[in-house]
């Protein structure tokens, strides 16, 4: 049985040998995968790579209360 890669719609031998089915190869499912994962497809509440950084931030003023710093 042959199906069409749904990336790059090259015709494949569906069968359980066939680990990256339905894609055609290793490629063309982790490209299928990453783009699930970059587009808008996100799961909501998930902290933003920004959040991430400004955690980083917070933890190289030694623990000084912004407010000292201000003084
Ligand atoms: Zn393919």
């Amino acid at each position: 049985m042959k199906i069409a890669c749904p990336h790059c719609k090259k015709e494949s031998e569906w069968s359980k040998d066939n680990i990256f089915r339905p894609f055609c190869s290793e490629r063309c499912k982790m490209i299928d995968l990453g783009e699930w994962a970059n587009e808008s497809k996100v799961i909501p509440g998930t902290p933003s790579i920004e959040a991430f950084e400004s955690i980083d931030e917070l933890g190289e003023n030694d623990g000084i209360p912004p407010d000292d710093r201000l003084h």
